[in-house]
């Protein structure tokens, strides 16, 4: 059968891959869609009987329970892709310069990255910020609101232009009626009272980089002399909750990067009691493993304790919510992103799939390099050009990656039970070969299995969720609970 079950305690379930319906089986019927045989002697004919009659039913009546995929191709429209990009950009992030006055550990700039720019003293310009914002207004006539950021390095190394591109962005947006959200990415290390006071006074985002409490901080986030700045932002942080402690709360949210040997629950424990906490969710992520030699001398261990981790702090969400209180900041944060995509995801019959978690380049986000150059991304290192200041965003070279990632996903997942969930993108499937940077199959295929198990686990994890409050919790993510149906629940 075309998806994959899993048990917990005496209870079963089935994730169907061509509907996305989540179900929950009883144990026949899980024994003969596992195919198990030492089991299914076991059932007695009455069992058997009844368990065939309820997949057959529900095979007619759901689509349920097919034993190949009927997906049969990914979703393509290049009219589609030329609209959005004429109409409906969304968001622009500028990056400001190559330069940091830091040197993180992982960070991609460094030598554990190889395929991913370096440091260098460029800084973008005024001009090619201007046609960069110009250009996003007059393509954006059917978005509500533009996203500009402010990227780096770090980006504040340059508060001049920033302050200049916001003043001019603010005209742009009376003249196109358009609303702006800014935000800068920043390490909050060079900071001044006089560029916190700008941002309070402008309402800019900050996202503040902070991996935990000072000795895992400085650990990996450091200055060029390899001193730790963990002092230097909690001074700084001190001072701008001084200065408004209500923008900080609405403004301010922390991205945190969890290094080996990971130490989630002492990271979790940290920002639960931080005195500077936020109303917005927490940013947590990994070092990219993507083309790195940053895990290579690592121990072998570290996954397996990495998801050990996880399971305890799993494990804890769901004590919390069994005794009926709201999942910590950090833990929710954590498991937000993942437990939203599953929840939101479609669930009906299907032919059709959409690529992995690949979106329009330029349309959905589009990154603007300090040389004037378009991109899909942050995320793609500059290596994946989609046009320039002067020419504006080629449309047939976005319709030719959008097209080249198509057909790598109809070759590659048409027949794999992840494909309704899969969250993997162009950077994952670009590959430096023959002197280019190209998009690969190869490439994208060696995270598939962290994928399928990633999203097994989180499945796992979310129907924990629904026996535990019902489905109630996902109330939070204010959208109807209807996923696990009732119709459908065996
Ligand atoms: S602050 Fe950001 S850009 Fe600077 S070294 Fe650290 S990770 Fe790299
Ligand atoms: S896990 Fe791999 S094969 Fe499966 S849908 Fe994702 S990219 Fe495709």
């Amino acid at each position: 059968m075309h998806g994959i079950s899993w048990q917990r305690g005496e209870k079963f379930y089935w994730y169907d891959a061509n509907t996305n319906h989540i179900l929950k089986i009883s144990k026949p019927i899980f024994y003969i869609l596992t195919n198990d045989q030492k089991n299914i002697r076991r059932l007695s004919f009455k069992e058997k009987e009844r368990a065939h009659k309820i997949i057959s039913e529900f095979r007619r009546k759901y689509g349920v329970f097919k034993p190949t995929s009927v997906i049969k191709r990914v979703v393509k429209d290049c009219n589609a892709v030329k609209e959005m990009l004429s109409n409906s950009m969304g968001s622009l992030i500028l990056n400001i310069t190559n330069d940091c006055n830091m040197r993180c550990k992982y960070c991609t700039f460094g030598d554990k990255y190889p395929y991913a720019k370096s440091y260098d003293k460029s800084k973008m310009s005024f001009y090619i910020m201007k046609k960069g914002m110009e250009y996003l207004f007059s393509h954006a006539k059917k978005s509500e609101k533009v996203y500009i950021s402010f990227y780096g390095g770090e980006p504040l190394l340059y508060f001049d232009i920033i302050k200049k591109g916001i003043k001019y962005a603010k005209a742009l947006g009376q003249k196109y009626n358009k609303s702006i959200k800014f935000k800068i990415t920043t390490n909050f290390t060079s900071v001044t009272k006089e560029m916190m006071q700008f941002f309070i006074e402008n309402r800019v985002n900050l996202t503040i980089s902070l991996n935990g409490p000072k000795e895992i901080h400085d650990r990996e986030r450091i200055f060029k002399n390899g001193s730790g700045t963990f002092d230097v932002i909690m001074q700084n942080l001190r001072t701008l909750y001084r200065l408004s402690s209500e923008y900080l709360h609405s403004h301010v949210t922390y991205a945190i990067v969890i290094t080996p040997p990971f130490e989630i629950l002492t990271v979790r424990d940290f920002f639960n009691s931080f005195p500077y906490k936020t109303r917005n969710l927490l940013i947590i992520t990994l070092p990219s493993p993507h083309d790195t030699t940053y895990y290579k001398n690592m121990p072998s261990t570290i996954w397996k304790d990495y998801q050990q981790q996880l399971e305890n702090l799993k494990r804890e969400f769901i004590e919390q919510i069994h005794k009926g209180m709201k999942p910590d900041w950090f833990t929710f944060s954590f498991f937000k992103g993942i437990l939203y995509r599953i929840h939101t995801r479609f669930v009906g019959k299907r032919d059709y799939m959409y690529p992995n978690g690949a979106g329009i380049p330029g349309a959905t986000r589009c990154y603007l390099s300090t040389d004037g150059i378009y991109y899909p991304c942050e995320k793609v290192w500059e290596r994946l050009p989609i046009g320039d200041v002067k020419h504006g965003i080629n449309k047939r070279r976005v319709c030719y990656i959008y097209s080249r990632f198509i057909e790598i996903c109809e070759s590659q997942c048409l027949d794999c039970w992840a494909n309704g969930l899969c969250y993997l993108c162009y950077n994952r499937a670009l590959e430096f070969k023959n002197g280019r940077n190209v998009l690969s199959m190869e490439k994208k295929g060696q995270y598939c299995d962290d994928v399928k198990n990633t999203l097994k686990k989180a499945l796992i994890f979310y129907t924990d969720i629904m026996e535990a409050t019902g489905g109630n919790f996902f109330n939070t993510f204010k959208l109807s609970s209807t996923n696990v149906k009732d119709e459908c629940k065996i």
